[in-house]
């Protein structure tokens, strides 16, 4: 039955650096979105987490702030991580990657978009329609290794690469149900599978895995690329691709280059989904460089909070809250196009609160 009148939990981890920054933008565009479009209420509850938090109190995040995370409706994340704090055997502080374990978060899913006015590094003019999905599984891979990788007596170093039959069924059946969604607005129906089923067999049961549940899915297109040849084609021609489906290690390193092609890490949203959670956070870190500021691009954070609504509005079929996510994504859109959205780190001149402004502007005269 279609929710009209619907509550919604989340937990808010605003985090390190330039995490507190956009999240403050952040908030006040989904708090604008809600009260013009109405249909649906936030429940926001924020929390403290990470490097700032252990550095004063030695925890990264409380048992009961963790748990919050889980039980909410869906998790609002900032950026973590100050590189001056570490734990004593040097690792970073991150409760995100527990998160991503604890709550199943395996489908990381990241648009990569080119918006107007934005350069790319790319010449050719097809780069202007430039609009992919990096579906990046979040939870094994390589990183199934963090915490047990073995250094042997200094002569030797050792991780261990998982794949899972379980994970990637889903993580391809996510993918398929993202090419359909494409499709049905224009896209062009295609899923490729970044592997190097060539030399690894765990690479080669991931494409077997793949295979099976692409036969499943007659009406979509298949594709394979070797990791090596997909990072050369999406510098040459990205516009080729639709949604590309990978191990974790690989969607971590081809997200980055593929966020090259379209501003940068300002301009990387990302949304981790999981059978029952979902996580929504920039792809990109805290930026110690430029926190506190003022000019920490929020755009890839907007978007992900956007990509939150979407997600909630399919998941408790609530219409209102798919109408405030698109509106939000076409609010920057317009602020892209109009100019009132110029990012400093790609040249411009608009800090966060300038932007949040303009993309708040921008959904009030769509309700006007
Ligand atoms: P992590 O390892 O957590 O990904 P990092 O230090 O490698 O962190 P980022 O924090 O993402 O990487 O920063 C990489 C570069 O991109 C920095 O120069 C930073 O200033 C810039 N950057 C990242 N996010 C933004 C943003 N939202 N707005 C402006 N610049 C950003």
């Amino acid at each position: 039955m279609t929710n009209t009148n619907a509550r919604f939990t989340v937990a808010v981890y605003p985090g390190d650096g330039i995490g507190t920054e956009i999240m403050g933008a952040t908030r006040r565009v989904l708090d604008a979105a809600q009260s013009l479009f109405g249909g649906f209420e936030l429940d926001m509850t924020e929390y403290a987490c990470g490097a700032g938090l252990y550095r004063d109190t030695g925890i990264e995040i409380s048992e009961a702030d963790f748990k919050a995370g889980g039980d909410a409706d869906a998790i609002l994340l900032g950026a973590i991580g100050l590189p001056s704090v570490r734990k004593p055997d040097g690792t970073e502080i991150s409760p995100h990657l527990r998160m991503r374990n604890e709550f199943g978060l395996y489908a990381g899913v990241r648009p990569v978009k080119l918006y107007p006015n934005v350069k790319t590094p790319l010449a050719n003019p097809r780069a202007q329609d430039l609009d992919i999905i990096i579906l990046r599984e979040s939870t094994e891979g390589l990183f199934a290794s963090v915490g047990k990788g073995e250094v042997i007596d200094d002569k030797e170093a050792r991780e261990t690469l998982v794949i899972t039959r379980s994970v990637t069924e889903r993580l391809v059946d996510q993918a398929i149900g993202l090419a359909r969604a494409r499709k049905a607005k224009g896209g062009k129906g295609l899923v490729t599978c970044v592997d190097k089923a060539n030399v690894f067999s765990a690479y080669a049961f991931f494409r077997k895995v793949f295979d099976e549940r692409m036969d499943l899915a007659p009406d979509l297109e298949r594709g394979y690329a070797y990791v090596d040849a997909a990072a050369l084609d999406l510098v040459r021609k990205p516009w080729e691709f639709d949604v590309m489906v990978m191990e974790n290690m690989f969607g971590d390193i081809l997200s980055d280059l593929a966020a090259g092609l379209v501003g940068g890490m300002g301009m990387a949203p990302c949304a981790e989904i999981g059978d029952e959670n979902g996580l929504f956070q920039p792809a990109h870190g805290t930026a110690p460089d430029i926190a506190g500021q003022g000019i920490a691009n929020p755009s890839a954070m907007i978007v992900s909070a956007a990509m939150m609504l979407t997600w909630l509005a399919e998941k408790h079929d609530t219409p209102a809250l798919a109408k405030a996510g698109a509106a939000i994504e076409q609010a920057l859109d317009r602020g892209f196009e109009n100019g009132t959205v110029r990012p400093t780190d790609l040249g411009g001149n608009t800090g966060t609160h300038e932007i949040t402004d303009a993309v708040i502007a921008e959904l009030k005269s769509a309700t006007a």
